[in-house]
């Protein structure tokens, strides 16, 4: 325990940025992708990291060495349970870190693994996993090229947690990011929305039911491949994870200082995940996705995109959905299928702890 002395020397004469009477304490919902989790974030963390990479405010920080551009990322996986219908922990640490990669326009190399193992965890669970990250590392044809084994006391972790980061490099003339957003933009959804998060609902002891939804977890970066071969022009990707559709557009919206327009009728669902999700009483924009892209085209080049997209498997149900404004900036606006509009604000609270 650091005592009073070397705690008030740790912190100088800054007092933290997040007052007790808001929060003394951590809560899940910091870590759930939405608001809390932004202002933790904003507040915090941002302030005292502060620098141009950093500011990108971006799903990988872009750098330049020797006139070649690196994208770096990284990402912890806590999902809970580890093993889930479609996929499981291991593919899930190597594909997430090859999305952020992939939609900072990034061509996927390395990755690192890490992992935080409690103590009474089963080999036979962890060779599982192994032989997952090992294929998907396979698939995606990135190597896994450094790592780390810790392992903590039973009961003071849960089962596994992996920590994976990324590096890749960025071709010429690509330039992807939120900041780029415009006006006029064009944004393509690559599929059909909520299918991870309702696929670790159903697994969920507690939470069992009935259903075939399996976890949309793939790595994108060949799609990405395909759709920079289509348009450099590009302006914007991002995967919708944690948070959903909507909280990922609320912060293009935010970074981007633009209004976003979107219809409900053009975003695409499936039958079966509308239905699970009115029995869970969620909003299927809000919850997360693991193989799913969101881009921002300028109108002349939507069409292009929006064709090479629909030409990979994991683009085929690939659709426009919406456009970018100048009215209502930092806002996203939905287009009801009744006709009306509704503002979708970032998730407040926390539809789903532990989604990833
Ligand atoms: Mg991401």
């Amino acid at each position: 325990m650091m005592d009073e002395e070397n705690k008030i020397k740790f912190s100088g004469s800054l007092s933290c940025p997040i007052p007790k009477s808001d929060y003394d304490k951590i809560l899940l919902t910091h870590g759930g992708g939405g608001t809390l989790s932004h202002k933790l974030i904003a507040k915090l963390f941002y302030p005292q990291f502060a620098n141009e990479i950093l500011d990108q405010q971006h799903d990988s920080g872009v750098f330049d060495v020797n006139g070649v551009k690196i994208a770096f990322t990284t990402d912890s996986y806590v999902v809970q349970p580890i093993f889930f219908t479609g996929g499981d922990i291991g593919s899930l640490s190597v594909n997430g870190t090859i999305n952020d990669l992939s939609v900072a326009g990034a061509k996927p190399l390395f990755i690192s693994a890490a992992f935080i193992i409690e103590e009474g965890f089963e080999i036979e669970e962890l060779w599982e996993i192994v032989l997952s990250m090992q294929k998907a590392a396979k698939e995606a044809g990135v190597k896994i090229i450094t790592g780390d084994t810790k392992v903590v006391d039973r009961g003071k972790g849960d089962k596994i947690f992996i920590n994976t980061s990324g590096i890749g490099i960025v071709p010429e003339g690509v330039n992807i990011s939120p900041k780029n957003c415009k006006p006029g933009d064009v944004i393509i959804l690559s599929g059909k929305i909520a299918e991870h998060g309702v696929a670790i609902m159903s697994s969920r002891e507690n939470l069992e039911f009935e259903t075939t939804i399996k976890s949309d977890t793939a790595p994108l970066n060949s799609l990405v491949e395909k759709m920079l071969n289509a348009s450099k022009e590009i302006h914007m990707m991002r995967d919708p994870t944690r948070g959903g559709v909507a909280s990922t557009l609320n912060e293009i919206a935010m970074t981007a200082k633009v209004g976003i327009l979107i219809e409900e009728e053009k975003i695409p669902i499936s039958e079966e995940v509308k239905g699970a999700c009115e029995i869970l009483g969620l909003d299927p924009l809000y919850i997360a996705n693991e193989g799913k892209l969101i881009a921002f085209v300028p109108e002349n080049k939507a069409m292009e995109v929006l064709e090479a997209m629909r030409s990979h498997p994991l683009g085929k149900e690939a659709c426009i959905i919406g456009k970018v404004t100048s009215s209502d900036p930092e806002t996203v606006i939905m287009k009801t299928s009744i006709g009306s509009n509704r503002i979708l604000d970032m998730m407040s609270g926390e539809q789903l702890p532990r989604i990833c």
